[in-house]
């Protein structure tokens, strides 16, 4: 079986008591089949040490982004051109809109959500979309810009099965993290049973948020597992199946080369 992390921040874990170091959190996650995963961004110098941290490697891409709730100092837009178009990144962000933490930033967030869309169609690299709080104008701002060029995806989906529907028209695919195993996440059970099995993905968002059963635990890739067993009981399909199909659906969405993404 071959699971990816389809977003996680590698720089936001522990390496002091948790893991030695990245070597140890790709090992842990492998013994659970968790075998790539796309390191996301929130920062451009965050970025930049992300790179360095983690290296070259066959099974890790990388997002370049800001997120929106780091818009409190302005970016050079330039600079994210620049790096965006580095070897080795495959989405833009995480970008997108949250009024829930900094709604104090709702103009700057809007205007960096536009350009990473903008950058995402000039270098055909989807973008990787938070959302909290800002359903309709993230809705919006996807479809005035005109996202369909780039594609992306809502991660760590939280909405409702109406918001699925109408991402799924714009041709987005949808990302579930732990969120989905809260006793609470009725709704969100019921959006997930209603979207399709090509347009899935799984995710950890870790270091945030860890699933059941590792609830209070710190997040790591390895827990992709647990969200893909998950998902797999709620659409009604076999861990396998899901674990083959959110894989297709990554290499499709992020151009990655199907070759990368089988094991050896
Ligand atoms: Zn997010
Ligand atoms: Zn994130």
């Amino acid at each position: 079986m071959f699971l990816v992390d389809s977003h996680c921040h590698l720089d936001g874990l522990d390496y002091h008591s948790l893991h030695k170091d990245v070597d140890d959190v790709l090992a842990k996650a492998a013994a659970r089949d968790v075998k790539f995963c796309l390191a996301v961004a929130t920062t451009l110098p965050g970025y930049r040490a992300m790179r360095e941290l983690v290296g070259e490697r066959p099974n890790v891409v990388f997002s370049c982004g800001v997120h929106p709730l780091n818009q409190d100092e302005e970016y050079d837009v330039e600079m994210l051109r620049q790096l965006a178009a580095e070897e080795g990144v495959v989405a833009m962000g995480e970008t997108g809109l949250d009024y829930f933490y900094t709604p104090e930033t709702k103009p700057r967030q809007q205007e960096s959500f536009r350009n990473h869309i903008r950058i995402g169609r000039e270098l055909n690299k989807p973008v990787i979309v938070h959302t909290r709080d800002a359903r309709e104008d993230t809705l919006a701002i996807l479809q005035e810009e005109r996202v369909t060029d780039c594609g992306g995806v809502l991660h760590c989906f939280t909405e409702d099965r109406e918001t699925a529907g109408k991402l799924l028209d714009m041709g987005f695919y949808i990302s579930f993290s732990g969120i989905v195993t809260f006793r609470n996440a009725e709704q969100l059970r019921d959006a997930a049973r209603y979207i399709p099995l090509d347009r899935l993905l799984v995710e950890t968002d870790s270091p945030y948020l860890a699933p059941v059963p590792h609830r209070g635990k710190e997040n790591q890739p390895a827990m992709t597992r647990d969200v893909a067993e998950y998902m797999a009981v709620l659409k009604g399909v076999s861990v396998e199946e899901l674990a083959q199909q959110t894989t297709q659906n990554f290499s499709r969405l992020f151009h990655v080369d199907p070759s990368r993404l089988q094991s050896a």
